[in-house]
């Protein structure tokens, strides 16, 4: 019974831990295989004990063995967010069992992917205000390639969902930057979205965008009530929209339902 939701976490864990390689390397545009994990400080390579999720972490103090220099507390952080993502993947997006094929399982596999590197895209839209290509285009190639497969999600529903994601960000981008005479809208945003939109299709795109614009309003509202955000204040768009489409995704179906449910209960008195 727990063996499935342990794995699911153990994985998650370890995938963590790679996940704060590309969060470090990839804007720098370093190699993500070499050098083998080292400390950022001293250059010490870390022994394959130390490096365990979480645990070394602990276990360290949240100190280098070697310099005794603090380690980000960002690194246990993203090691446990992703175990906690893999657990809620596993709890509440489990993989449909009927039709079993191949090509089900490839789609649930990309679709799952997504979901998990929108962790690592966050992190890195966060602290340097982009959306690395390799993390979006990727998907929406593969999307565009899985949709020709035989079953869900069709060509036309990859091309629509490209479209809703896509478009739609790409047209409140443009009426943005008329309106503030800056860019309004990241490339990167508009690719994240044109994949989801590719993975999931249309209603699941622009949901994302709804709760993603909900969420990212409600911190704007929050930092300029501290008084911390002026016009110039940029704030990065992907995290609310990484959110935005696990909402979706997760509850969307669920969301809609009990919508749908409340106007049916007001039209019928
Ligand atoms: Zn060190």
């Amino acid at each position: 019974m727990f063996i499935i939701p342990l794995m699911a976490a153990v994985y998650g864990l370890i995938l963590g831990s790679f996940f704060n390689v590309l969060i470090c390397r990839i804007p720098e545009k370093k190699s993500i295989f070499r050098p083998a994990s080292h400390c950022p400080k001293c250059k010490t390579p870390i022994k394959p004990l130390h490096n365990i999720p979480v645990f070394s972490y602990l276990f360290l103090g949240g100190k280098c063995h070697s310099c005794k220099q603090p380690i980000p507390i960002t690194y246990p952080l993203i090691e446990t967010l992703t175990g906690g993502a893999a657990l809620a993947i596993w709890y509440f997006y489990p993989p449909s069992l009927q039709p079993l094929s191949w090509q089900s399982i490839v789609v649930y596999a990309t679709r799952v992917s997504f979901l998990l590197l929108i962790i690592p895209i966050s992190m890195i839209d966060l602290r340097h205000y982009i959306i690395p290509d390799l993390f979006t285009l990727p998907f929406l190639v593969i999307a565009a390639g899985i949709a020709f497969l035989p079953g869900s999600p069709t060509p036309l529903t990859a091309l629509y969902g490209i479209l809703a994601g896509g478009g739609l960000l790409l047209a409140i981008g443009a009426i943005g930057s008329l309106l503030l005479k800056k860019d309004a809208m990241g490339g990167g945003d508009i690719k994240l979205m044109a994949a989801a939109g590719a993975l999931w299709g249309a209603q699941t795109a622009l949901l994302s965008i709804l709760f993603g614009a909900l969420l990212g309003s409600v911190y704007g509202i929050v930092l300029m009530a501290i008084r911390k955000l002026n016009s110039d204040h940029q704030i990065p768009f992907g995290p609310f929209l990484g959110a935005g489409v696990w909402i979706a995704v997760l509850f969307g179906d669920k969301l809609m339902n009990s919508w749908l449910s409340v106007f049916d209960r007001l039209a019928g008195g």
